[in-house]
């Protein structure tokens, strides 16, 4: 039985050898559980909860990155399961709308969790993606940086490639896992989630994307009160213009038709950018894609 424990105990003082002279002593004795070892520490990586594709394998597939400041850019995805928001129109409800959650969704759909996650480690994940004509990796879920400490001995080991992030900016990434991500693609959530805003709005964690160089900003739209906080957060986070990109919400082509013209108006008018959902519209809205 592994008995995980966070203790450090630091004993000393002086021996008396009997001699008369004193030695000095000091022991250190640290028990404390892997989860929170520095990662140079902690021999036990732990597993990665992956979310899965419809035939029950974990999600991870080569694609063309549909959104944002890589559109267009092949790419590998890796889907983590779980996420501590619970946006009502979610893309991916089976990474969270397990059974027992009470959140609404508009598709009004449980998960078996079971049936939904895979628990990989590190070198399974890389024996899984090497064949892959492609060394650019996204990480995205779910919310992949609750899951830091599993993910931090994969992306130490991924030699030659890059990584990018898709967070719901509510996480700070720790600095060694920070070291080895090449962009993060920040995807604050607005009232339209329904999610109540001192639990999609972490300011010190927004605050910290705001002033980090590899940092992009993605807003999904659709209705005008949306702008309204969009701006709101863009004065009160200094976040920069030619940083935000603007997509109009919707889980398939024809609904997000509905709103681009209105999100294509506020790009022109304050100098955001367009973000189109391409693999919406190349793939459909489907798992794997
Ligand atoms: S933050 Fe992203 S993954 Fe989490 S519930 Fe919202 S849309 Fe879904």
């Amino acid at each position: 039985m592994i008995i995980e424990l966070s203790l450090i105990q630091l004993s000393y003082g002086y021996i008396n050898n009997g001699s008369g002279a004193e030695s000095f002593f000091c022991v250190i004795i640290l028990l404390t559980s892997p989860d929170e070892m520095p990662p140079f520490m902690s021999k036990k990586t732990r597993p990665i909860v992956l979310a899965n594709s419809e035939a029950q394998t974990p999600e991870i597939f080569y694609s063309i990155q549909g959104e944002g400041p890589a559109i267009g850019r092949p790419s590998i995805f890796i889907r983590l399961s779980g996420c501590n928001l619970y946006c009502e129109w979610c893309d991916t409800p089976y990474t969270w709308r397990f059974e027992g959650v009470t959140f609404p969704h508009v598709q009004n759909q449980k998960y078996n969790k079971v049936r939904e996650q895979t628990r990989l480690h590190s070198e399974n994940i890389i024996q899984l993606i090497e064949d892959y004509p492609c060394r650019h990796i996204v990480l995205t879920g779910g919310e992949p940086l609750l899951q830091q400490a599993g993910l931090y001995p994969l992306i130490s080991q991924l030699s030659g490639y890059t990584v990018d992030i898709e967070t719901n900016a509510t996480v700070k990434p720790e600095r060694h896992f920070d070291e080895k991500v090449s962009m993060y693609v920040c995807s604050p959530k607005l009232s339209n989630s329904q999610v109540p805003e001192n639990i999609r709005i972490n300011p010190e964690a927004l605050a910290w994307f705001a002033k980090d160089s590899k940092s992009y900003f993605k807003f999904v739209v659709n209705s005008a009160s949306c702008l309204d906080e969009i701006q709101q957060l863009v004065s009160q986070f200094s976040l920069k213009q030619d940083r935000i990109y603007l997509m109009a919400e919707g889980m398939d082509a024809k609904s997000i038709e509905s709103h681009q013209s209105m999100v294509t108006d506020f790009c022109l008018d304050q100098g955001y950018r367009y973000s189109d959902r391409l693999h919406l519209r190349l793939f459909g809205n489907k798992r794997g894609v």
